[in-house]
């Protein structure tokens, strides 16, 4: 690590805010002994907001139809191979039902766009859902619907949702998605969401095809200014069955590296150790935690959904990700530290 490096991990500890060419010099000088310099001071800074605390949060997916057709994406539209399914709401509540006795209170129902989940559907979801698990928070991640259903869905009862914004540079942007996906109607999506009361969530994938450190640089100044409540990023992986088949997956240690950062720049940010870090590295969410992540999303859906819902090759859905091995996963942050909590586990900001 070179002084310049401490330096600029050092301002963004106390100053939370760098330009855009300081993030850039980051990301391309980044080596082990940074990493672990900005994670001591990211795990430093996630401990005064939230103790040695770690969230969890349910994830049911709903639905694998999609009409969307990203090029990363294992469940874009265009893959004739992908058997598909969708859950009825009544197998959805039974999900949170399990989770609830678990210790979950917070579900999140994440899915492809599947218009068949309309206004009326959801609503109607949302507040049995709040009925059923008292006190719970409801979580939404099912992509770009129109402001009209975002009004809805928060009268509804909807308190968090995540639209991760997958890179902040357009061009970019254009080589990850079809001509007919939209950068602007992504970002407005965002700011919608955010006018509207959810807590929101952003984020992008780490070594998506084509993606520089100054993208990256972007997505991180991109990060800072909008002061999201939630940032969900992880690993580039590829899915077989994607135009991206071939491309390599992104580093966990670039992804630990960032959490850092992010963690750096929004102390009370709420911020996972994703599937995906823990689906290239066998101790993702250990390694998550201790850079400074603070949320863990074990996997809700019913059993014989799991293997479906299949972003990218080797997702991980069961084992120490299920949320039925929850005693797993709480031995597991004791051993580096860390205290699971049933807690809905809002946003401090
Ligand atoms: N339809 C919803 C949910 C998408 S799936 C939406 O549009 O928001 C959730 C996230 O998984 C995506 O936002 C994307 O960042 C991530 N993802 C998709 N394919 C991936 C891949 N091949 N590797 C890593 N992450 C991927």
């Amino acid at each position: 690590m070179t002084a310049e490096t401490q330096n600029l991990i050092e301002t963004l500890a106390t100053a939370h805010s760098l330009p855009q060419s300081d993030y850039q010099r980051l990301v391309e000088a980044h080596d082990d002994e940074a990493a672990a310099f900005a994670a001591g001071l990211a795990r430093q800074a996630a401990e005064k907001a939230y103790g040695r605390t770690v969230f969890i949060r349910g994830l049911i997916e709903i639905s694998n139809i999609c009409k969307n057709d990203c090029l990363y994406c294992g469940i874009r539209r265009g893959n004739a191979v992908c058997s598909r399914y969708r859950l009825t709401p009544e197998e959805i509540l039974d999900c949170t039902r399990e989770g609830y006795a678990l210790g979950f209170r917070t579900f999140v129902m994440q899915g492809g766009e599947d218009s068949w989940f309309t206004d009326e559907v959801l609503c109607a979801l949302i507040r049995k859902m709040k009925a059923v698990n008292p006190g719970c928070a409801v979580t939404l991640s099912l992509g770009e619907r129109s402001t009209a259903s975002y009004e809805r869905l928060r009268a509804a009862g909807a308190d968090r949702y995540l639209l991760r914004h997958e890179t902040a540079d357009p061009v970019h942007y254009g080589a990850l998605h079809p001509r007919e996906m939209s950068f602007e109607h992504r970002m407005n999506c965002l700011r919608t969401l955010r006018r509207l009361g959810f807590q929101t969530g952003c984020g992008f994938m780490v070594g998506s095809p084509r993606q520089t450190a100054a993208h990256i640089a972007r997505d991180l100044k991109f990060i800072e200014e909008f002061r999201p409540h939630m940032c969900g990023i992880g690993p580039f992986i590829p899915h077989k069955d994607t135009p991206f088949r071939d491309k390599p997956a992104g580093s966990a240690d670039l992804t630990c590296f960032l959490l850092s950062l992010i963690r750096l720049m929004h102390p009370n940010i709420l911020l996972p150790a994703t599937t995906a870090l823990s689906s290239v590295e066998a101790n993702g969410r250990e390694r998550g935690i201790l850079s400074g992540a603070n949320v863990i999303m074990p996997n809700l859906s019913p059993a014989n959904v799991r293997d479906k819902y299949m972003l990218y090759n080797n997702k991980l859905s069961s084992g120490p990700e299920a949320a039925q091995n929850l005693r797993d996963l709480k031995d597991r942050m004791d051993a580096i530290g860390y205290k699971i909590v049933v807690d809905r586990g809002d946003s401090k900001l």
